[in-house]
């Protein structure tokens, strides 16, 4: 049988261990998992009272238009409800774009190393993909600028970035926008917006109006801490959304989703106390890496990259054993890293004292 020639060089996700198999397979009475940039809080408790009204309407299908948490997230995002589309995950929003909008003959630009999602559907579109690396982990926006031609459908920004966690000021992003031709789309993932308190940190929503080749897109996978509901969204002009959304499965996000995050929106308290939390964490990270003489990167998301000097997989192996599930980063193009979830204090902590004992065994 005869598939698209590119997906042939593409693997399959490689999902990691579960919590189960690795507590099983190492004979550990406690994991962590701080590898996928999930909330450690998990989600606001109002959620759960909002699903349980929702349990006896599974034989029914979801509202394909997602009507309520539309009504909701559009008050809260100051945007009007027809400049809204959601999707199975901000993953499958980025699919719909690319399937929507690239082809053979088209190009797309992107920063690396980022998150994979966009190369991944590029290359199954078929659409030659023209990769700009970080430079000092941030994105090199001239360089992304002068690689765009009149054949480049989407650019892609990922700001904060996966897995750096720098971010583009409001200055630098709207310099760049009024250098983008308007037939070329620019796609600003903030999928770890909820965090970042940076004061320059732009206000992407209010340069929807002067750029119409804007979109946003943000999930409830992080901050809200919903990632097993699979639910995000994108936010563009109401031509734009238009436009792309026949390239949308009718009925993509859940009716439970769609509650969830209907009731998460509804809790901004809850999400309040995470940043601050994740404020604190970073600042133990922060402090750790200073004692220890380490290069790090400063982080807007609840995940830091620091670079241990030393082989990233044996580092993540060490602390499994230890009960913690970090990602290593051979394979997000940085070796000799380790990207760490930002975790309670606590684990914070415990994972912080077993990566000093780690760098004092290296030491002797
Ligand atoms: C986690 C993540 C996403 C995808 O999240 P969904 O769960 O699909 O909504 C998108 N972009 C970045 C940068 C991420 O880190």
């Amino acid at each position: 049988m005869d598939v698209k020639k590119q997906l042939l060089n593409l693997t399959p996700y490689q999902p990691g261990k579960t919590m189960d198999e690795v507590k099983r397979e190492l004979g550990l009475e406690k994991i962590v998992k701080l590898a996928s940039n999930e909330n450690p809080y998990g989600c606001s408790p109002t959620v759960k009272q909002e699903l349980i009204q929702h349990l006896g309407k599974a034989a029914t299908y979801p509202d394909g238009y997602a009507r309520e948490l539309r009504e909701t997230l559009a008050i809260h995002a100051g945007v009007s409800e027809s400049e809204l589309i959601f999707g199975n995950g901000s993953d499958e929003v980025i699919q719909i774009l690319c399937r929507a909008m690239l082809e053979p003959g088209k190009n797309t630009v992107m920063p690396t190393p980022s998150f994979p999602q966009y190369k991944h559907n590029a290359v199954i579109e078929g659409a030659e993909i023209r990769e700009i690396l970080l430079k000092d982990g941030y994105h090199q926006l001239d360089e992304m600028l002068k690689s765009i031609d009149e054949n480049t459908a989407i650019v892609w920004l990922c700001s904060p970035n996966n897995p750096t966690g720098t971010y583009i000021n409001e200055e630098l992003l709207v310099s760049f926008l009024e250098e983008v031709p308007r037939n070329t789309l620019v796609v600003v993932d903030e999928a770890y917006k909820e965090y970042v308190t940076a004061k320059d940190y732009p206000e992407t929503v209010d340069l929807l109006k002067r750029f119409p080749n804007l979109l946003i897109t943000r999930t409830f996978s992080k901050a809200y801490g919903l990632a097993s509901f699979r639910i995000g969204y994108g936010i563009a002009n109401e031509k734009l959304i238009r436009i792309i959304e026949p390239a949308r499965e009718p009925f993509n996000t859940s009716t439970m989703a769609q509650a969830a995050a209907k009731a998460a929106v509804g809790d901004q308290s809850f999400i309040e106390k995470c940043v601050t939390q994740n404020k604190e964490g970073l600042e133990q990270y922060y402090s750790f890496c200073l004692e220890m003489k380490l290069a790090y990167y400063p982080s807007e998301g609840n995940f830091i990259l620091i670079d241990f000097q030393t082989d990233a997989d044996l580092l993540f192996q060490y602390l499994m054993k230890k009960g913690y599930i970090v990602r290593s980063g051979k394979a997000l193009g940085y070796p000799t890293c380790l990207r760490i979830t930002v975790g309670t204090q606590e684990q914070n902590a415990e994972i912080i004292s077993y990566l000093k004992e780690y760098k004092m065994k290296q030491a002797i």
